[in-house]
């Protein structure tokens, strides 16, 4: 939110500690997505968004993965919108004190995303939000890879879910607006553990003033 952008832990890193999860790239260039222990970028500046692997050496300012374990799996035999399924999801759940991975398989019948451009550190969070180019898909396969968080922990991280996207083929993803589901594999895991990394060694962060109520309005309004 404070406009440090800059990556300190490298993807390699990164995925010794899970192989499933979300993130964004140095200068939040995009969206990171992890899936099946591989890291792919999607970015979007023209008509098509773009999705590359990404190097082990690429740096991070920010991800989160977890090894995921489904605990719950079900079939969606029919369609339903981003609100029907969540619904349907929730109702799985233990209780709503856990953080959850998520990883959904299927057909869409429309998918909406959209992609943080890639920005300097002068540049604050909630004013490059104002600005994302988005993408949208009709009948496209491909897996949805997240998070949900649960209310308690909201401001560690943003209660609700996180989801990002990335096609089969490669050619489409992004962070995850809305979309309706046709059919698909919801998987859903309980998460156990909690470990936050710092940048030890980044003296923007070290030394960063941050006003706490204007992070605050401005996570209301970009998340
Ligand atoms: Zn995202």
């Amino acid at each position: 939110m404070a406009g440090l952008y800059g990556g300190s832990l490298t993807v390699g890193e990164l995925l010794q500690h899970g192989d499933l999860g979300i993130g964004t790239l140095d200068s939040i260039d995009g969206e990171l997505i992890v899936l099946d222990g591989k890291a792919y970028q999607a970015k979007g500046s023209g008509e098509k968004p773009e999705i590359v692997e990404v190097s082990p050496d690429a740096l991070i300012p920010y991800a989160a993965v977890v090894p995921h374990q489904a605990e719950v799996i079900f079939r969606q035999r029919f369609e339903m919108t981003d609100q029907e399924l969540e619904e349907r999801i929730e109702s799985y759940y233990d209780g709503e004190n856990l953080f959850r991975s998520i990883k959904i398989h299927g057909d869409f019948k429309h998918m909406h995303v959209r992609m943080i451009p890639k920005s300097t550190s002068e540049r604050k969070f909630a004013e490059v939000a104002t600005h994302q180019p988005e993408y949208r898909r009709e009948n496209v396969s491909g897996t949805i890879v997240g998070f949900w968080t649960p209310e308690i922990f909201h401001g560690v991280s943003v209660a609700g879910y996180h989801l990002h996207f990335i096609s089969d083929d490669l050619t489409f993803g992004g962070h995850v607006m809305d979309f309706v589901i046709e059919e698909g594999i919801v998987e859903l895991g309980a998460v156990d553990q909690l470990d936050q990394r710092f940048p030890v060694q980044d003296r923007k962060y070290l030394f960063a003033k941050f006003d706490v109520d204007e992070m605050k309005r401005d996570i209301e309004q970009s998340e």
